[in-house]
């Protein structure tokens, strides 16, 4: 079984060294997750900038969270987009709201068979998928179902 939820093939995504969203990227290689704050207002935002949507500041802050949250909406995949995910369907893709930052919302996949229920308001959690053999390396945060 692999240690990742799909097979090797898929173009690998390659964060920006420079961009905004390098402190997100390093973190999930450490297993954190890491999202901005804004020093000035405290407004959590996501996707990464590189001043605050809120209040305009540039003070802004990665501040670890806990990756805990809940389906704000899915779907499942029947059809596979390239051909290295034929064997994968079908799959599940979440889009999850973080418990400590309601406005923030992540997506990934379900980890599961992909015919597994999922549910709009179901807790999750994050499990980190290394992909160190890649080249360049790079992680993942994936969800499973939570207590
Ligand atoms: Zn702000």
């Amino acid at each position: 079984m692999n240690s990742t939820y799909f097979s090797d093939g898929l173009p690998t995504p390659v964060p920006d060294k420079q961009g905004p969203a390098t402190p997100f990227w390093q973190g999930l290689v450490l297993n954190t997750l890491r999202i901005q704050r804004c020093r000035r207002c405290q407004s959590w935002q996501w996707g990464p900038e590189y001043i605050c949507s809120n209040c305009h500041s540039f003070e802004l802050d990665w501040i670890e969270v806990e990756p805990k949250g809940r389906i704000y909406s899915w779907t499942r995949v029947w059809q596979a987009p390239q051909p290295v995910l034929a064997t994968a369907t079908p799959y599940v893709v979440v889009l999850v709201e973080l418990d400590v930052a309601p406005n923030v919302r992540l997506i990934g996949n379900l980890l599961g068979s992909g015919t597994q229920d999922a549910q709009v308001g179901a807790a999750v959690a994050g499990v980190f998928e290394h992909h160190a053999a890649s080249h360049p390396p790079y992680s993942l945060l994936q969800w499973r179902p939570a207590d």
